[in-house]
């Protein structure tokens, strides 16, 4: 391992100084597709904020396939971009992410989405609902399986604390099918949560 490398602030891409963002020059961030919209999926309706390509992929499997765990600030930083300019105004108290399940965690050696939920509560001061949604079921990653497997693949694998009509945004880094986020906002709803918005930081 080159800690050399880990301990270097500048840009993760070209190597400039990054300017606000940590990892991220202000060019790359321009390069990044930022096209916030209201993805409709499964007779839901999900916002999505960066289109999954280019340097938004990179990040993000660099993040969770690479091991690049430091990009979670600059990951946590783009959730508040998209929650600032995309999305402003929605009413919540508090968000929750789309968890690793225990197994899943264990395997990778840390959960991608609960760390930047603990940076995106850092740098945007939205409070972190952290253990009401569990994800206790293992399943296989989504993006080995089709359309039909996914739907079957992600029923009844979240668990979620009673709640009292409190209204809650779910956070998770890729939209596809929509099926996670989904179940993730049916979960919560039948336990009892008021609105329950989902946003997906690429799509
Ligand atoms: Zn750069």
């Amino acid at each position: 391992m080159n800690l050399d490398f880990f301990l270097d602030p500048s840009c993760v891409f070209c190597g400039q100084d990054p300017g606000e963002l940590a990892y991220l020059c202000p060019d790359c961030l321009e390069d990044l597709p930022f096209a916030p919209q209201i993805i409709h999926k499964k007779n839901q309706d999900f916002m999505g904020s960066f289109l999954y390509t280019g340097k938004m992929k990179d990040l993000l499997t660099r993040y969770k396939f690479e091991d690049q765990r430091y990009l979670k600030t600059t990951l946590a930083q783009l959730f508040a971009k998209a929650l600032m300019e995309g999305f402003p105004g929605l009413s919540v108290e508090g968000f929750v992410v789309i968890p690793s399940s225990p197994g899943r965690k264990k395997k990778r050696g840390f959960d991608p989405m609960d760390l930047i939920g603990q940076d995106l509560e850092r740098v945007y001061g939205l409070s972190y609902k952290k253990n009401i949604l569990k994800k206790h079921k293992e399943n296989p990653l989504q993006i080995q399986l089709s359309t039909g497997q996914r739907e079957e693949n992600v029923q009844g694998i979240f668990s979620a604390c009673p709640l009292k009509g409190e209204n809650l945004l779910v956070l998770d880094d890729i939209l596809t099918t929509g099926s996670t986020l989904g179940e993730a906002r049916k979960t919560l709803l039948e336990a009892g949560a008021g609105e329950v918005y989902g946003l997906s930081l690429s799509y």
